[in-house]
């Protein structure tokens, strides 16, 4: 790092004029072949007392530049920019200046180092070295550095390679996970498809323009819900912008056959300024994670044991439906539950509450029934529900007779010829004139309770 021995010069351009301090940076890099030699050359210090960062620079005609601006601000205050055709990319941005945070208010930190950068479109990728010089006491005064181009050496290289390792397991012949694989020439639209069903092949022969391609394939075969929003996600005039700061644009749809696909927009080349001119389209068949989510869902939402929804989803399905239409809150409890399971054992017992949760979902068909938690359940029956069974001929009180009758149908071996039995409770919704659900709770539990008591309940009195 012999260059860094002499960046420590720069400390005395602090004290002067700004054309001076060109015509200093100017004969400082004249006579360092080191500093002249590389490719992009900034140097800079950093007044940790006053925040403030001195650069000069190289401007794209090859001019010597200065500036001076709050380091915080580096990149973000206009008359500051060091250079707006190369930001850094947030990550870098945070992490400089984090580095130069922490070299000022830590002494234990390295004195002397170097920080890799990246540059937003990822191709170019600067180290920055760096300096710390001190006062009399020790206190920091100065961090001055400089930056050279390493997007050339091997070890960017790699380091660009693994950050696109979705690029390289295309590359690596991984191919047979992807539907297909296009590569798009950005300048004229031109496409290959690199891998590909026979479908798909046959599809694209009939194009030449990626763009139209695209589109036609979005036509015939998204589901109509997911056509806009690919159809702005594929827009190769934007594709650009849009993949300026990001390793890949992905989205998963479900086709007209209901496969889950999952389609990756990723930057295949750059020019060697950087500027991005291919792409890479991949979709890959991704059901199987999917299925797997679903399941997951499905787990979060049920009673492991009856299937039933559980406590916390059943009582959002009901509240939502409170909204939607007056009817009846039904409460039920399983009679001596103890005893079934003290007398049998808990195996039974788990074997009456399952029995209990089908029979309530075949005789409130179409309502939502959940397990509020041991030997309880609830429902909601709509008003429509409730009509629908008055015009068979059913009142309301013939629907819960007719939900005991079913269960002492039930014939569990184990119970000896015992048949489960229910309590009920119940308390009347009326949406335009709304009590919420633990409210509803309540009063569907005094109800419960007489139930219990008394073996009946008087529903014309609700
Ligand atoms: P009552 O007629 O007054 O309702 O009497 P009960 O015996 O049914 O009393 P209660 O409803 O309070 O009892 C519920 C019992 O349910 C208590 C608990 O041991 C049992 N239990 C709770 N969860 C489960 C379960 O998942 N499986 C089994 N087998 N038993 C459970
Ligand atoms: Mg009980």
């Amino acid at each position: 790092m012999a260059h860094i021995i002499e960046i420590m010069k720069l400390e005395e351009l602090l004290q002067a004029t700004p054309e001076h301090q060109i015509t200093m940076f100017q004969a400082l890099t004249n006579r360092n072949h080191l500093l002249t030699k590389i490719n992009g050359i900034d140097l800079w210090i950093y007044d940790v007392e006053n925040n403030m960062f001195n650069v000069m620079f190289r401007d794209g005609a090859g001019n010597v530049q200065s500036s001076t601006h709050p380091i915080l601000d580096y990149e973000e205050t206009p008359e500051g920019k060091i250079n707006p055709s190369r930001p850094l990319c947030k990550e870098s941005q945070i992490r400089w200046n984090a580095l130069l945070h922490n070299l000022s208010v830590d002494p234990s930190l390295p004195e002397e180092g170097y920080i890799d950068l990246d540059y937003k479109n990822r191709s170019r990728r600067v180290r920055s070295y760096y300096k710390v010089s001190k006062d009399a006491e020790g206190k920091i005064k100065f961090i001055s550095g400089t930056s050279e181009d390493i997007s050339k050496t091997q070890e960017h290289m790699k380091a660009v390679i693994e950050s696109q390792n979705e690029y390289i397991r295309v590359i690596n012949g991984l191919k047979s996970t992807f539907e297909s694989i296009i590569y798009i020439d950005l300048q004229d639209h031109s496409f290959k498809l690199l891998e590909s069903s026979m479908r798909m092949r046959n599809f694209a022969e009939q194009f030449t323009n990626a763009q139209e391609f695209i589109d036609d394939l979005i036509a015939k075969t998204f589901l109509p819900e997911y056509k806009q929003e690919i159809k702005e996600l594929s827009s190769l005039d934007t594709i650009k912008q849009r993949l300026a700061d990001r390793r890949y644009i992905s989205f998963e749809y479900q086709n007209t056959e209901m496969t889950w696909l999952k389609l990756k927009v990723l930057p295949a080349e750059y020019t060697p300024q950087g500027e991005l001119t291919h792409i890479i389209v991949t979709s890959e068949i991704v059901d199987e994670e999917h299925k797997t989510l679903d399941q997951l869902k499905i787990k979060s939402e049920r009673d492991g044991l009856t299937g039933l929804y559980n406590r916390s989803t059943g009582v959002a399905q009901i509240e939502q439906q409170l909204h939607e239409e007056s009817g009846l809150l039904a409460l039920f409890d399983c009679d001596k539950f103890k005893l079934i399971n003290d007398t049998y054992g808990h195996l039974v017992g788990d074997k009456v509450l399952i029995v209990v949760a089908q029979t309530l979902q075949k005789v409130f068909e179409g309502q939502v029934v959940f397990r509020l938690g041991g030997d309880e359940f609830v429902s909601y029956l709509t008003q429509s529900f409730i009509d629908k069974k008055a015009a068979e001929g059913i009142n309301t009180l013939g629907i819960f007779q007719q939900l005991r009758a079913e269960l002492s149908n039930v014939d569990i071996p184990e119970l000896c010829g015992q048949c489960p039995s229910i309590s009920f409770g119940v308390a009347k919704s009326d949406k335009d004139n709304l009590l919420p659900f633990d409210e509803l709770y309540k009063t569907a539990d005094i109800s419960l309770y007489q139930c219990k008591k008394y073996g009946r309940i008087d529903l014309h009195k609700m």
